[in-house]
Order: structure tokens, then C-alpha cells, then sequence
């Protein structure tokens, strides 16, 4: 019956219930659990005297308890459970409120770690609701878990104890050699100690090991996807192909980063080995441009392409740009997103299907839904920094061997992007349109505001336009943002901006409704858009020329930058306002560094320095584990080392066939698998 790869509910203590809140957070096995890593650990090692116990911070005290003092009931049926404690040098009082199990279960003589806060005075210190622990066996790098789904720690310790009972030593996925080489704990024993650590630096070699694992098998997995792709072929374009008509037809010359971009992309569509590169560029650099280059030159080769977006609104608007550049030359793209209607999508589908349509712009769910392609040769994804490697690897299943090119908007720092897009050739845009001025910005308190609004009229009244953005909170509290956001809009509509057309858009509103103000945006209908971070995704609207961010300590950098990437897209002055009421040094520091830099490479080092690499990932159920952001932020030589080994293994086993590699394959696949790839196998 012990079986850690059965389901969670035969740990003792896991019903039905708890294996459904187990289930949400992916957690089906009691091997998964085992993957569900502490967040932080309560440290009992060096426990303080109470006397030098500061009041209102967590610290560990160890103690002995003198005596129970009996509960007393307060008026409003409140129970409260006084107990006198000391540490051998002083006396101070523990309290619980309506906890009647923790105080019968201490016992008055005996020994315990207490970890909690302190109040009151030198002369009668307290200390309230304190975890206990008795000495004799206490762990003292106690494991805190992330608590979900209504499920604590403490339930969360008990179960993973007895998961690690289950817990095997042929879990193993790395071959002896390799431990032996990098000098590593086994599995067994890093997943032991990572939730049950004997002292620091156990943890820290567990933690050691289980990174370079995971570091190691994302690797090995994109360094056999870009292998496995180089040996597809396909049939060469013809580099002699005259896209003069493309050039002559574009309103701008191209920068010179623009130009090597499609240089480098019209090199790889005329050669034999299917093109895999991602296209790197900050906010504004103009990639859309040479994603229709690339279907310019496709198109003459008889090749059809596709541009995927991961937003309906982001879809419409590479749709109106590429139109822009591409009807001119007689290459009319076709739009597929969900609100197109049915009877349209089937006559759209038939002509992407008898070669009439050689241009596809549409949402990702839309077009790799039963689309039949006559002859599709290339696929830009419009990443937004919102897909992984392995949906990546997905989407290589579709349509035999295209070209694939990814296009992102995240500056994502060089060690990363050798991680995140190892199957990938980078070309970088490290150059923008010229003729734009640096948008101005400023970070401010929320005093500020009116002064701020005075500002934005001043603008909207020499006929710019404006945004607004107030999203509380994460974007997961979704419905919070919106009704934030719209009593937000409805308070402006009446008072301060009376006078101005404000327009609201937010994530919950209908594809329909928000391509209407969108559309309503960029024909200057609104003055004003208030919005949620849906505006993130790309949009353009030269015209708008303040963007004023609402509590902006909330955002992670990269994602102000996007904001901010929504003006300064003209030749006009662009300002960029962020709002702030935190105190906090911290939050200050950060938006100092958007007032200092516009570089999005700059910016994506800080906050990776910052707030590690999560939000480079977006979000972590879409393919990074969490040992490895903590690896990527704090030991970037490992990464050097995992890149090391994986390319030592691959160079003797390319396939990960021999013997001593099978369990290895098996973890790479797993790890590609849960994440939605079946590229490789
Ligand atoms: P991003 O790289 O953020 O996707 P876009 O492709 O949306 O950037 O381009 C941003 C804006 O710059 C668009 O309005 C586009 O028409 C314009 N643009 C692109 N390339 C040039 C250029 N070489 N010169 C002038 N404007 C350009
Ligand atoms: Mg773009």
C-alpha cells in the first residue's frame, strides 16, 4: 500500500477533502508533495535570551514552563490561557486566546522552544500565541510551506514526514558519476533534508543538489529539442527573393538593429535546418516590422505563416499593423481570434486551407485549434514573456517542421535567456526608432495625485491622450482589480475629469467590448483610459502621452517597463507617474531605478537582482520550478556548472540512451511533460 507514486490520500490524515486541496496545488502523489518546497524555515538554532527579545519581532526562545495558570473567560466567551515561563534567567508569561489544545498539551517542567512575539515591558514581557516545540525532538530548521488551499504548515509537516517514510533510495535520477563529479547528495537524502534539515549547512547542500538538478534536466531537455529540430529539414527559400516592394511600402526606413534582425531571419528561412530564434527587443523597438518581413519573404516563396498573440487585443493590433505594411504589397492578412464569428472563421479557415490566405494573425487558442494549413513554413509567437520553453515545444508538434520565431517584449538578462531559450539562436534589438525622447519619469507619493491630474489635463488639452492604471492588486484578486478600476473610472468620469472622455478596460470585459475601446483609444474617441494591466500586452497608441501607475510598488519592474512601454511611441514628450504610498526603502530604491534608466535590458538585471526570477517566468504552473528561481537568483556559477554538465552528457549520449542515463531521460520527460510539451520522446 506504500506507494509514492499512488495518490496522496493514503497518508494518514489526507480524506477527501485534502486531496482535493492537495489536487489545486498540483499535488496528486506522495512524491509530489515531497516536490511542494518549504518557503523559509523558522530557526531554533540560536534562540535569544528574553531579556534581549526585542517586542513585536519573531524570535526563538527556549524555555522551561513553570506553571499553567488556570484559563480565564472574558465576557464575550473568549478563553484566555496564561502560562508563566521561564528561560532561566527571567520570567515572562505565554498567552493563548480559545487555543484550550496547545496549553494542555504543554507540560509545566519541561523544556520548549517558543517561537513568536513579544510585548510589554522590561518587567513583565509576553509572549503571544508562540509556536512550541519540546526540546527533545524538535527541528530546529523548521520547515514553513507555503499555506494554500486552506492547508497550514503543520499539516503540511505531518504528511511530508510520512512521504519521506515512503521515500526510496532508486528515486535516484542522476548516474553515480555525476553525483561523484559535482560532489551532490543523493535524492534521497536532499529531499529528506530539505524538509527536515539537521542544521544549515545540511540544507544548503540539499538545496544545492535539488537545483542542479533541476537546472540540469531543463538543459538537457532544450538542448535535445534545438538538436532534435536541427536534424528536420526543410526546403530552402530563395535568398534572391526582392522584397524591395516590402521596403518601398513601409511609412519608416528600418533602424539598423531592424535590418540585421530580418537579415539574420531571411539567412535562416533559406536554409536547410529549421529556424529557431527568438527575437529579443525592448518595448518599442519594432519587432512587429520584421515579423513582416519575414512573412513578406515567406509569402513570395509560396510559404504561408502565421503570428500568434497571446491576448485578443494584442492579436487585432498585430492584425492592423501587419495590414498596414503587407496589403500594400497585395499580402492581405487574415484575422482568427474567438470573437470572430463562426460563419467567419470557417470561411477564413478555407482559405487558409486553399493557399488563399498567406498570413494568419490570431490568438494562440484560436489558430492551434483545428486550422488546416495548405503550406505553413512559419511560426512568430508574440510571447510577451507569458509562454515557456514548453509550450514552445507544444507547438513545434504543430504543422511538421515550420520555422518558428518567438518575439519578446521581456528584456530578459543574458544568463537567464541562455536558460529559458536554450533551444533557441537570440537576436537582440538593442536599438530604437529614431527620434524619440526618453520618457521622463517620476515616482511620487500619493499626495501627489492632483497634481498629477492637473498635469494629465494639461496634456489631454493640447490633444494628447492618457492612461491610468489601477490594479490594486495581483492580477490573481482579478475581480478586486476591476471593481477598483471601475468605481476608479466612475469617480474620475465625475469629478476630476468631468470635462474629458474616459474610457475603462478591463480584464474581465468581453473580447468585443474591450477591442471597442481599444479601437475607441486609437481613434482618439477617449481622452482617458483607465485600466487594469491588460493594457500591458503591447498596445499602441502613439498619441497617449502620460501614464499614470497607481500604487506602482506593487508591480515588478519589468512589468513598469511594459506599462511604461504604452507611451513615448511618437516623437512627442512622453512622462511616466508612479504612484506610491509605501514607506518602505525597498519600494522606494526600485522606482528610483525606473526614474534613472529606460534600458530594458538595465532594468530586467535590477529586478532579477531585485525580486528574482519569477516574473522573467511569469507565471511558475507554466513551467519553472521553484528551486529553480532560488538557484537562478543566488547561484549563477551552478548555472555555469549544469550548462557544463549537461553539455558533457549530451556530447557522450546524445539521446540519453545508455544505461546509466535512462532514469535521467525519464526526469527530463516528466519535467517537459507536466509542463505541456511532448516534443521530445
Ligand atoms: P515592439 O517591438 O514593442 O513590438 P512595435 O513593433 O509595436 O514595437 O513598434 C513600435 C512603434 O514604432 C510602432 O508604432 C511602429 O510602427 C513604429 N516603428 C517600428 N519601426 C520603426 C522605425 N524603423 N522607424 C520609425 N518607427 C518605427
Ligand atoms: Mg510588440
Amino acid at each position: 500500500m506504500n506507494d509514492l507514486f499512488g495518490s496522496i490520500g493514503q497518508l494518514p490524515g489526507v480524506g477527501k477533502e485534502r486531496t482535493e486541496r492537495y489536487a489545486k496545488l498540483g499535488i496528486e502523489t506522495p512524491f509530489d508533495l515531497l516536490y511542494h518546497f518549504p518557503r523559509t524555515y523558522i530557526d531554533y538554532t540560536k534562540p535569544v535570551w528574553v531579556e534581549d527579545a526585542p517586542n513585536d519581532t519573531p524570535v526563538a526562545v527556549r524555555c522551561t514552563i513553570v506553571q499553567k495558570i488556570a484559563p480565564v473567560y472574558t465576557r464575550s466567551r473568549m478563553a484566555l490561557y496564561k502560562i508563566l515561563a521561564t528561560d532561566g534567567m527571567q520570567d515572562f508569561i505565554i498567552t493563548y486566546y480559545n487555543n484550550p489544545y496547545t496549553y494542555r498539551a504543554l507540560q509545566t517542567g519541561k523544556e520548549y522552544y517558543a517561537y513568536g512575539r513579544f510585548t510589554g515591558g522590561l518587567l513583565r514581557r509576553e509572549l503571544r500565541s508562540p509556536q512550541m516545540q519540546s526540546v527533545e525532538n524538535a527541528m530546529l530548521l523548521q520547515p514553513v510551506y507555503p499555506q494554500t488551499q486552506g492547508l497550514t504548515s503543520a499539516m503540511i509537516r505531518t504528511n511530508v514526514k510520512r512521504a519521506l517514510s515512503m521515500l526510496t533510495a532508486d528515486v535516484e535520477t542522476l548516474s553515480p558519476a555525476l553525483l561523484a563529479t559535482h560532489d551532490l547528495m543523493t535524492l534521497q537524502q536532499a529531499l529528506r533534508a530539505v524538509h527536515m534539515p539537521k542544521n544549515t549547512a545540511e540544507l544548503e547542500k540539499a538545496q544545492r543538489r535539488l537545483a542542479f538538478e533541476e537546472l540540469l534536466l531543463f538543459q538537457l531537455g532544450t538542448r535535445m529539442l534545438r538538436s532534435r529540430a536541427r536534424t528536420e529539414t526543410v526546403t530552402p527559400m530563395d535568398p534572391a527573393t526582392d522584397l524591395s516592394d516590402f521596403y518601398n511600402a513601409l511609412p519608416f526606413t528600418l533602424t539598423k538593429g531592424q535590418q540585421l534582425a530580418v537579415d539574420s531571419v531571411i539567412e535562416d528561412l533559406c536554409g536547410t535546418v529549421p529556424m529557431n530564434r527568438l527575437l529579443q527587443g525592448d518595448v518599442g523597438s519594432g519587432k512587429t516590422a520584421v515579423a513582416a518581413a519575414a512573412c513578406a519573404f515567406a509569402a513570395k516563396n509560396g510559404i504561408q505563416s502565421v503570428l500568434m498573440a497571446p491576448t485578443e487585443i494584442l492579436a487585432q493590433q498585430h492584425y492592423h499593423t501587419l495590414s498596414a505594411f503587407l496589403a500594400p504589397i497585395g499580402l492581405q492578412p487574415v484575422l482568427l481570434t474567438g470573437s470572430v464569428t463562426a460563419a467567419a472563421k470557417r470561411k477564413i479557415k478555407q482559405q487558409i486551407a486553399e493557399k488563399q490566405a498567406m498570413v494568419v494573425v490570431g490568438t494562440h487558442a484560436v489558430i492551434q485549434k483545428d486550422t488546416q494549413f495548405a503550406d505553413l513554413g512559419l511560426v512568430i509567437t508574440d510571447e510577451q514573456h507569458r509562454f515557456g520553453v514548453a509550450q514552445r515545444a507544444a507547438l513545434a508538434e504543430k504543422g511538421g517542421v515550420p520555422h518558428k520565431l518567438v518575439m519578446s517584449a521581456t528584456p530578459i538578462p543574458r544568463t537567464l535567456a541562455l536558460i529559458i531559450y536554450g533551444d533557441l539562436d537570440v537576436t537582440v534589438i538593442n536599438e530604437m526608432p529614431k527620434g524619440r525622447l526618453p520618457i521622463q519619469t517620476i515616482a511620487a507619493t500619493g499626495g501627489y495625485r492632483y497634481r498629477a491630474y492637473d498635469f494629465i489635463k494639461q496634456h489631454l488639452d493640447a490633444g494628447e491622450q492618457a492612461y491610468l492604471v489601477c490594479a490594486m492588486i495581483e492580477e490573481s484578486e482579478q475581480m478586486e482589480n476591476i471593481k477598483a478600476a471601475s468605481s476608479y473610472a466612475e469617480d474620475l468620469r465625475k469629478n476630476a475629469f468631468a470635462d474629458y472622455r474616459v474610457g475603462l478596460l478591463h480584464g474581465k470585459m468581453k473580447a468585443a467590448e474591450k477591442e471597442k475601446v481599444m479601437a475607441q483609444m486609437k481613434d482618439h474617441e477617449l481622452d482617458l483610459l483607465v485600466c487594469t494591466t491588460v493594457v500591458e500586452v503591447g498596445v499602441d497608441v502613439p498619441n497617449a502621452t502620460v501614464i499614470l501607475i497607481e500604487n506602482a510598488d506593487r508591480f515588478g519592474l519589468a512589468q513598469l517597463h511594459q506599462l511604461r512601454g504604452r507611451v513615448g511611441r511618437s516623437s512627442m514628450q512622453s512622462y511616466c507617474i508612479l504612484l506610491t504610498d509605501s514607506h518602505k526603502e525597498e519600494s522606494r530604491e526600485r522606482l528610483k531605478i525606473m526614474s534613472r534608466t529606460a534600458n530594458g535590458f538595465e532594468i530586467a538585471e535590477e529586478d532579477l537582482k531585485l525580486r528574482g526570477p519569477g516574473d522573467f517566468f511569469g507565471n511558475a504552473q507554466h513551467g519553472i520550478p521553484p528551486m529553480l528561481q532560488t538557484a537562478l537568483t543566488g547561484d549563477m556559477p551552478l548555472v555555469a556548472e549544469t550548462q557544463q554538465a549537461a553539455d558533457a552528457i549530451l556530447r557522450a549520449d546524445p539521446d540519453l540512451r545508455q544505461q546509466e542515463n535512462q532514469s535521467m531521460r525519464l526526469a527530463v520527460l516528466r519535467l517537459f511533460r507536466k509542463n505541456g510539451a511532448n516534443g521530445l520522446n
